[in-house]
């Protein structure tokens, strides 16, 4: 299911790439509405749960060629795809590495559910490769990474986590969802499984959830015999919004992109911010590393309020929407305490580095300068 058109840039990969034409020669894919499909006279079993009709395929297309993948799965959450993932590798007695600073879905459904089936973990203290190397065991199997992260933006190096892996002989895994695949592609450096949360970036319009996993043959055909039990497939309704979503991801991408830095930078000159998490600034401890791997720093920022009433700054906003989940053409700000790692332990957000007067800030694709006037009159009022 390899890219058909290899030779063509991204943008017009995210129009075309993947979708069907059926007789009437209609340009858009049809929705295919069926769950029961004929099966006389052909090997072919299709089903919903069986990730194999058409509107999933379409879609794991345009994915798979946009992450430079041989193929991939559709899931019903960016969660469904995590899970489903990292059990399809995982058994009682191995040992699986995880990065400081995850989603806090990710570390809730590990801290929640390893432990009942005998399956050991390690979340590092910091990201250096030192701490990899160190947390490897006889029996580690997976090194799971997200970069940048939510809510820090911490930059994890893939080339040298995938170089580890090798090594290792362990599989590398990226949640890529605050990348989106315009900005990064992690399998160009040697990642083996590539996540995403298609809720965020790949919907782009806060009405879809969905996630998705792109890698080689290999690792799907093994992470598609346990989600024919786990079932977290997605409907062909759903898999034709996202399929119209993707058209328009590289131009929504980029214009986050942009705004995002001058929204960074504009922070990161005021007197009422602490810190300004963006790899995109020179400041950032990851910046190097972004500049390697990353071909655009992205549309999420975080940053600390000096002022605590971080509740009062956001009622003050009238153009940023006070929202949870991130991704979409309109900005949103929420604060990671209370909203994405509100199930994660102070303790852990501590050790994460996770503040109570952060905020999190999802750039949107509005105007620029109405954006920054918002930020400005919700500060001056601190
Ligand atoms: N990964 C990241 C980085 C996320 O931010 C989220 C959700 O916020 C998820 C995974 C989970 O995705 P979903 O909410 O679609 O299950």
């Amino acid at each position: 299911m390899k890219s058909i058109q290899p030779d063509r840039a991204k943008g017009t990969r995210c129009v075309h790439e993947g979708q069907r034409m059926d007789e009437y020669r209609g340009i858009n894919t049809p929705i295919y509405t069926s769950t029961s499909y004929g099966y006389l006279d052909t090997d072919d079993r299709l089903y919903p749960r069986y990730f194999n009709i058409p509107n999933q395929k379409v879609i794991i297309e345009k994915l798979a060629s946009l992450e430079n993948a041989e193929t991939g799965l559709i899931f019903s959450s960016g969660m469904a795809a995590v899970s489903t993932t990292l059990l399809s590798f995982l058994s009682q007695g191995d040992h699986c590495i995880f990065q400081n600073g995850l989603y806090g879905g990710t570390l809730h459904f590990v801290n929640e559910e390893f432990n009942r089936f005998g399956i050991e973990y390690s979340v590092l203290k910091s990201n250096d490769m030192q701490s990899f190397r160190t947390a490897l065991r006889p029996n580690t199997r997976i090194i799971y990474i997200e970069s940048p992260s939510n809510p820090l933006l911490s930059i994890v190096d893939l080339e040298q986590v995938s170089d580890l892996c090798r090594k290792a002989k362990c599989i590398s895994v990226i949640d890529n969802t605050f990348a989106s695949p315009i900005n990064q592609n992690p399998i160009d450096f040697g990642i083996d499984i590539v996540i995403h949360s298609a809720t965020k970036y790949l919907g782009g319009h806060s009405d879809i959830c969905a996630g998705a996993v792109l890698s080689g043959k290999k690792y799907i055909e093994r992470i598609t015999r346990s989600s024919l039990s786990f079932g977290g497939s997605l409907n062909s309704f759903m898999c034709y919004l996202l399929e119209r979503s993707i058209k328009t991801l590289e131009i929504r991408v980029g214009k986050q992109n942009r705004n995002a830095m001058e929204i960074a930078e504009f922070l990161d000159k005021r007197p009422e911010v602490d810190v300004v998490y963006y790899p995109g600034l020179s400041s950032h401890k990851g910046h190097d590393v972004a500049i390697k791997q990353m071909t655009g720093f992205g549309g999420m920022l975080s940053f600390e309020l000096k002022d605590p009433d971080i509740t009062a700054f956001q009622k003050r906003l009238q153009l940023i929407k006070p929202a949870m989940s991130l991704g979409g053409v309109e900005s949103t700000i929420c604060a990671p305490v209370t909203t994405s790692h509100r199930l994660v332990s102070k303790k852990e957000r501590e050790e994460e580095g996770i503040r109570d007067n952060l905020l999190r800030l999802s750039v949107g694709i509005e105007n620029t300068g109405d954006l920054i006037r918002d930020l400005k009159q919700a500060l001056e009022r601190t």
